[in-house]
């Protein structure tokens, strides 16, 4: 089996969560991307207890423990900080057997890479074909034409995966989703509890991540594409007279610390995530909205999954490996995608004062014990035994 060899398109969360599932179960593996090189990108992360799990797996479980921050008790909240659902941390994690963490996405990215032989990643290698028969991909590195060819080649090239467009031409593209987002990371030392405050078409959440530092985000319903001098003046100006510590977390923020993203998704689900001996995984595969906190926990469910999938496989083999991986990874993805797209419609995007009014009043009188079980509904994974 030592022979088998795979070739990950893209080194994001994905391709290197998959990466290293492969490279334990014994592939020779290669990471192409095209950035330059990997950069410390991005600001927090939540990780939901199916994506710690997949960690464990992957033998990351305790370093993500021990470098991101165990989520401790959080919930819902209106503008005025007023409680509309709470969950215990504690019951959560008798709930589920691990608690969510919050972590930097550059930390989980670096402990990825580092678990990794370093001669593993290829950057400044942009991949623009693939033949799904034959596993060759073509790609430029650094200017130069190349070619490699592969028993198994993984999309994990993201939201505007080149593999999925050439390979799926008919899928149209990413959609819109109606909202833009903020993101930073900052140091603050004041314990604050993990939330969601809604206003009227709008959202603002807060993740301690570890290290003194906290991630938070916020939404609004905007037309794409919009761009400020000073995107955090922007963010002040609509969520300055939240309840605190917003005002005090947006005080203590560097405007540079900002980052704005439109927020996209594969509306069109895939018919497949397999074609010949390529398998698309990640945002490639089910770009979601973030409402649920899932496009990168269910990326590394996805690269968990298609190394239990495709151990010892030999190369005539690989086809059938992927079309296991397939059915089951593509039901339950593609659900929490549209549940996730629901969470949205029904929280971040709700406006209409008398439809705020009653979703707030059915949080409200939800009993905890049912709210744990809805957030548990799309957690509740648990990688194959032969993980
Ligand atoms: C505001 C916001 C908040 C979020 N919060 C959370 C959260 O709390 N929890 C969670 O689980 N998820 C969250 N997500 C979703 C999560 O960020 C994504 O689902 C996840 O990062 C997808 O990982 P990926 O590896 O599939 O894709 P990406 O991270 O996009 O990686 C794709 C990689 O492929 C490379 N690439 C692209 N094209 C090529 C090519 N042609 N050749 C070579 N390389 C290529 C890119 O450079 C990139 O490095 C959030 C998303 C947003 C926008």
């Amino acid at each position: 089996m030592g022979g088998t060899r795979a070739v990950v398109v893209g080194g994001g969360i994905g391709g290197l969560a998959a990466a290293l599932a492969l490279h334990r179960h014994g592939w020779q593996v290669t990471v192409l991307e095209r950035a330059p090189e990997l950069r410390e990108v991005g600001s927090g992360l939540t990780l939901m207890a199916n994506a710690v799990r997949g960690l464990d797996a992957l033998g990351l479980g305790a370093a993500v423990r021990s470098r991101g921050a165990a989520d401790a008790a959080g919930g819902l909240r209106t503008a005025r900080g007023r409680w509309l659902s709470r969950l215990d941390g504690a019951d959560m994690t008798r709930l589920l057997g691990t608690s969510a963490i919050g972590i930097h996405r550059a930390t989980l990215q670096r402990l990825l890479r580092d678990a990794l032989p370093p001669d593993v990643l290829r950057t400044g290698a942009t991949v623009s074909d693939v033949d799904p028969d034959t596993g060759e991909i073509r790609y430029d590195l650094r200017g130069e034409p190349a070619a490699v060819r592969a028993d198994l080649v993984v999309g994990a090239d993201g939201l505007r995966s080149v593999l999925r467009t050439r390979l799926w031409p008919d899928i149209p593209p990413p959609v819109y989703a109606g909202t833009t987002a903020w993101r930073a990371a900052v140091a603050f030392d004041r314990p604050v509890p993990v939330a969601v405050s809604w206003g009227p078409g709008t959202e603002f959440g807060m993740v301690p991540i570890g290290d003194g530092r906290l991630y938070w985000f916020a939404a609004v319903l905007a037309p794409p594409g919009g761009r400020a001098a000073d995107e955090l003046a922007v963010v002040r100006e609509r969520f300055g007279d939240w309840h605190d510590p917003i005002p005090a977390l947006l005080a203590a923020t560097p405007p540079e610390a900002v980052l704005r993203t439109d927020l996209y998704h594969l509306a069109t689900p895939l018919p497949t995530y397999v074609r010949g001996r390529v398998a698309l995984l990640g945002d490639a595969a089910h770009a979601m909205t973030p409402n649920l906190g899932q496009g990168a926990c269910q990326a590394i469910e996805d690269a968990v999954e298609l190394g239990a999938a495709c151990a010892g496989v030999r190369p005539a083999e690989v086809p059938g490996a992927l079309a296991a991986y397939d059915l089951r990874r593509r039901p339950r993805s593609q659900a929490v995608a549209r549940a996730s797209w629901q969470a949205g419609r029904f929280g971040q995007q709700l406006r209409h004062p008398a439809a705020v009014a009653l979703r707030n009043t059915a949080l409200r009188m939800t009993p905890a014990r049912a709210a744990l079980r809805g957030m548990a509904r799309h957690t509740d994974w648990r990688p194959p035994a032969s993980a």
